[in-house]
């Protein structure tokens, strides 16, 4: 194979060698089972890193998710507010739990869920005399949502948010890392994150009593007996020691990925910043994306090319490329779902979806290969 051949993945593992020095230690131990020191280093570390008090450890950031809203105590006749314009795993726990979503329109400032039309479920949901259990807020691309306001709205009505930070660890909102504003925070190493254990997550909270629980109910909530008691249902989600010492590895580097990441956004950012119909993801001010995936809104009208043709011309090539996630509110999963765009008539993320492109973004993606990219999209545009 020749190197255009090779193909350019949206995303993808970039370890940092220090993995299997973790690995090795846990060999050396024999700490193979589920827990250990790399499950207890990774959580410190990892709390640590986010200026936050505690950390749990788990299998996935949607297992994380479903723990946060168990203490949250949502049950089937409660509903969550989330936001629309997501990875489905953001909002599939509401329905493990049994409950009713209602989802929530992003704004253009940052892609996310959008305050206003936050604003207007919690007033009719109030008025109904039935506010949400939970609000989960989500940091696209590595973008945080505008939390200052949404935190304000939510406080203002009682109801606690979970910030699903799976795609914005390491990013910045106002001086805080992303993800340590709600009542839980969550994160994701799934291979296409910025940093991975190959599969994982953790939740994360300044409240260390319900971090307690949520270890309990994470390895199947069994009581303090020698006998094995369960009064609580619970589930199979801790993370292993070995898949934690491939965290601890990749924590090490999160911030060169950051660093990476960025200047990967930057020259794309360069390339194509002055193409009339392009805009990119904003980054808000004060606050600091680690661009997890470059985003951009592409209008066919003005550029005469549209988002699926540049999907289609860099397949051909072996790169991947992928539209803007396709916004809950459209998903057959979520038919006659409630939902609340921007304004009446005005659906922010049905734009995003229609218009938005992810390109490779990978920390490990080299020059040349990202430059091969940018002239295949440009010789596109006729630039
Ligand atoms: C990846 C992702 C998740 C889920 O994380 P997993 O570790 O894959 O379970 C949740 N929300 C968003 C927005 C994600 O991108």
């Amino acid at each position: 194979m020749t190197d255009k051949e090779e193909r350019i993945f949206l995303s993808s593992p970039h370890m940092s060698g220090n993995e299997q020095k973790y690995i090795q230690e846990a060999f050396d131990l024999n700490w193979i089972a589920p827990l250990g020191n790399n499950v207890d280093g990774l959580e410190r570390e990892l709390a640590e890193y986010n200026s936050i008090n505690d950390a749990a450890v788990v299998t996935s950031g949607t297992a994380a998710i479903h723990l946060a809203l168990r203490l949250l105590n949502v049950g089937k006749d409660d509903s969550v507010f989330v936001s629309s314009l997501t990875f489905v795993a953001s909002a599939n726990p509401i329905l493990y739990q049994g409950a009713t979503s209602v989802l929530i329109d992003s704004e253009m400032d940052t892609w996310n869920m959008s305050p206003l039309a936050l604003e207007r479920a919690l007033k009719d949901a109030n008025e109904k005399g039935k506010l949400p259990k939970a609000v989960i807020v989500v940091n696209l691309y590595g973008q945080s949502a505008q939390m200052d306001e949404l935190m304000e709205i939510c406080d203002r009505y009682g109801v606690p948010v979970i910030e699903d930070a799976a795609e914005s660890l390491g990013s910045y909102y106002k001086g805080r890392k992303s993800g340590t504003f709600g009542k839980y925070g969550i994160f994701s190493f799934n291979g296409n994150k910025i940093i991975t254990t190959s599969g994982g997550g953790a939740l994360v909270s300044n409240d260390e009593e319900a971090l307690k629980k949520a270890r309990f109910l994470a390895t199947q909530a069994r009581d303090p007996a020698v006998h094995y008691q369960h009064s609580e249902l619970g589930y199979n989600y801790r993370m292993s020691n070995i898949v934690a010492g491939i965290g601890r590895g990749q924590l090490e580097v999160l911030d060169e990925r950051v660093r990476q990441r960025r200047a990967v956004f930057q020259r794309y950012e360069e390339a194509f910043e002055e193409i009339d119909g392009i805009e990119f993801q904003p980054e808000l001010e004060d606050t600091m994306s680690n661009r997890w995936l470059t985003a951009l809104t592409i209008d066919p009208a003005i550029t005469g090319v549209s988002r699926d043709d540049i999907i289609d011309r860099l397949g051909e090539e072996n790169i991947e490329a992928r539209p803007v996630w396709k916004p809950m509110h459209l998903q057959p999963l979520f038919e006659g779902v409630e939902y609340y765009p921007q304004e009446d008539g005005n659906s922010v993320s049905d734009y995003l979806f229609e218009f938005g492109l992810c390109l490779p973004s990978g920390s490990n993606m080299s020059v040349v290969e990202q430059e091969r990219v940018i002239a295949l999209v440009l010789e596109l545009l006729n630039k």
